[in-house]
């Protein structure tokens, strides 16, 4: 499962603007995927479609084969967890804010998630350990703490598909390290969509994707792409 394919798609938004033309790729199960490109160019417009957000004038896209217009929408949230610049917290404890992803999961999974995510590093920062920190105000966090306990929550959820869109941005280098390690844990349970427009972050993708007049420009490995320039 995880597998994803964008099939000549083409997009414009209902006041006119054009994004997408011909934008086609195959993701495949557990790949960690950089969509690079200058701001503006219609990152997050794919994640919009892949979430079914908005219909795509032309095309298709589909998930293990079965086209995202078919899937009844609890299929489709139970397939895709996102992780954006400013994800919602409330002004409850870290563990609620975490719990949100799985209303029924146990105290241990919901540490076991903030392990996962790497975590740990900003948990064991605390002296008392993950309880300490669970109980924790989301409000009294830093950017770079919320954003690895907003990434701790999407892995709760066990989907097959993480979409992080700008997940560094704003953050500093140290923050942005463990965000890293966190997202290429996750890779290797997950297909991972890593949307970035640093290419620092992208370097360490599996493969990148760079998108320009709607369609991707140029694709291969991090190595790949430093040796053509
Ligand atoms: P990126 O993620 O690469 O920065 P976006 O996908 O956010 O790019 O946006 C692509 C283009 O579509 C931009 O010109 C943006 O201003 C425009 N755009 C984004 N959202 C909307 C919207 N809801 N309505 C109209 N235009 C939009
Ligand atoms: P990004 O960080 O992806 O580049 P933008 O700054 O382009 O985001 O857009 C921020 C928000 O504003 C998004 O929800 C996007 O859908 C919306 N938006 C962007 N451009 C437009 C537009 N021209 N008209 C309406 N909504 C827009």
């Amino acid at each position: 499962s995880g597998q994803i394919s964008f099939n000549q798609i083409s997009f414009a938004y209902p006041n006119g603007r054009k994004v997408l033309n011909g934008f086609t790729c195959d993701i495949a199960p557990r790949e960690l995927v950089a969509l690079v490109g200058p701001s503006g160019t219609g990152k997050s417009t794919i994640a919009s479609l892949l979430l079914r957000l908005y219909q795509p004038s032309g095309g298709t896209i589909q998930i293990d084969g079965h086209d995202v217009s078919d899937l009844t929408l609890a299929s489709l949230r139970g397939q895709i967890a996102v992780v954006q610049q400013d994800n919602f917290f409330l002004a409850d404890t870290v563990r609620e804010n975490i719990a949100l992803a799985r209303p029924n999961a146990s105290s241990a999974d919901i540490t076991a998630a903030a392990i996962l995510a790497g975590a740990h590093d900003f948990i064991s920062m605390m002296p008392d350990g993950y309880d300490t920190v669970l109980a924790e105000r989301g409000a009294s966090l830093s950017m770079g703490q919320r954003q690895r306990i907003a990434i701790a929550r999407a892995a709760l959820r066990g989907c097959p598909i993480l979409v992080f869109d700008e997940p560094t941005n704003g953050l500093d280098p140290d923050n942005e390290a463990l965000i890293n390690e966190a997202i290429h844990r996750l890779s290797k349970r997950a297909t991972v969509i890593l949307i970035t427009h640093d290419m620092a972050v992208a370097a360490s993708a599996d493969r990148i994707l760079v998108l320009s007049d709607g369609r991707i420009a140029e694709h291969g490995t991090p190595q790949e792409l430093l040796a053509k320039g």
